[in-house]
């Protein structure tokens, strides 16, 4: 498969190359050339297949062409070491629990997709290191991810005391190939160490370097299989209903994902892009303006995003034919009271604790679903991630899980830094 730029100004490129540069070198997003669509038969018995069968045919139309099948096969099985099993919340609305993987969120899926990926496309012998700056999510799902991985080095850098006890203990503790550092600055600093990095001559000519960005197509794509996982879902439990997947949205990589699946073929009937107080997308499908501007920071922290990333990737999708658009996506927007409302309604009326991202979703389900249709929000952390909002919002206690307390329990290891990039850099050269 060959990948064009969005941008339209950088050379073709294959997968290989589009997973080791993650951004095309005209700061496009890459995207395959051909999205191929799956046979009816694949979808008239989907409900009889499981999670990794299906996820298999999805990424052997991805990636098929350029990775050999048993190969293949192993990194999705081994990907998809957990499910993510639609629940019933309540009537026609189900939650589609993203957060059974090592760190209890849907990136978890990508990051270990990746991190195979990336391996099976290094040589014999070869050392690839990855930097990642992180606000918190991203870092422990990459580090994760790429735990144990041969012949990959991480370097994950945070801005010391501004991530959550819970999520720096998820990168701090893992040892092996994994390294934290703590950097005395913010996040932007963080992620100016890395861009410089990337751009540094000696660094380059040392050590190979990546990123491990959302953006890449080896941590986005692999966000479909839970798509068409779902729609199989719904079949079994829910037959004769139109599925509509409403998903929480930050930088859009999600729901792009779910929107190639449509193109692939999947019986999805319409997806909402539900957003936090954040809502450049939201007013985009309304005033078919798209106004990016500085994130505001909200309950739903992983979504706030004020220039989406993947927005380009829809518009591309869709041929920038906003129309089509429409009719395939609606938006929602809440603001924070709204959102800590429905984590609170929603506890008191079903007994399911939502965390503050998925009450986005199922807020927008509530607001919009036909009779005819039945819904799935994509829950997309486990609520204990967000342990004081959430215990603040019910007045209770959250049963922090086993997976999470394993990582509390771990000895925090970290090398400081300042945000100065000789610093920075003097380490990197040093190992
Ligand atoms: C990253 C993240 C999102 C947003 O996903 P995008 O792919 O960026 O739209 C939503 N919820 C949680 C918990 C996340 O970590």
């Amino acid at each position: 498969m060959k990948y064009y730029s969005t941008n339209k100004k950088a050379p073709i490129a294959n997968l290989q190359e589009a997973v080791v540069k993650g951004l095309a070198s005209d700061k496009g997003l890459f995207m395959p050339e051909k999205i191929k669509k799956l046979p009816q038969s694949f979808f008239d018995t989907i409900e009889n297949l499981s999670f990794q069968e299906i996820a298999y045919t999805v990424a052997d139309a991805f990636f098929g062409e350029d990775v050999e099948a048993a190969t293949l096969k192993h990194i999705v099985y081994e990907t998809l070491s957990f499910d993510t099993p639609a629940v019933k919340v309540k009537d026609n609305i189900y939650s589609l629990e993203l957060f059974h993987g090592p760190t209890l969120a849907f990136k978890d899926v990508g990051a270990r997709f990746m991190a195979r990926l990336l391996g099976y496309f290094l040589k014999e012998g070869e050392e690839i290191n990855v930097l990642v700056a992180t606000s918190g999510d991203t870092g422990s799902a990459v580090a994760n991810g790429f735990l144990g991985v041969k012949g990959i080095r991480v370097f994950v850098l945070y801005p010391k005391g501004k991530v959550s006890p819970i999520q720096e203990c998820q990168f701090t503790t893992l040892g092996q190939n994994i390294t934290a550092l703590e950097v005395d600055g913010t996040f932007d600093d963080c992620q100016a160490l890395v861009k410089s990095a990337f751009m540094d001559p000696e660094l380059n000519a040392k050590h190979k370097l990546t990123s491990a960005n959302s953006i890449n197509v080896a941590r986005f794509l692999p966000q479909a299989f839970y798509y068409f996982y779902a729609y199989a879902q719904m079949k079994r439990m829910e037959p004769g209903r139109e599925v509509v997947m409403c998903v929480p949205s930050g930088n859009f990589g999600n729901i792009t994902a779910g929107l190639f699946g449509k193109y692939m073929g999947l019986p999805i009937k319409r997806f909402i892009a539900s957003n936090n107080s954040n809502d450049i997308f939201f007013k985009y499908l309304q005033t078919g303006e798209y106004n990016p501007k500085p994130s505001v920071a909200t309950l739903a922290n992983a979504m706030d995003v004020g220039d989406p990333s993947n927005f380009v990737r829809v518009l591309d999708l869709y041929n920038n034919d906003l129309d089509a658009l429409r009719a395939d996506v609606s938006g929602a927007r809440y603001s924070d009271e709204e959102i800590a409302n429905t984590v609170e309604q929603c506890y008191k009326e079903t007994g399911y604790l939502l965390d503050p991202h998925g009450a986005c979703g199922y807020q927008a389900l509530k607001e919009s679903l036909q009779p005819s249709e039945v819904g799935v929000f994509l829950e997309t952390a486990h609520p204990a991630k967000f342990l004081a909002t959430v215990e603040t919002i019910i007045g209770e206690k959250v049963i922090i899980p086993e997976k999470l307390q394993t990582f509390m329990k771990g000895k925090k290891q970290s090398i400081e830094l300042t945000k100065d990039f000789n610093g920075f850099k003097t380490y990197l050269m040093s190992i």
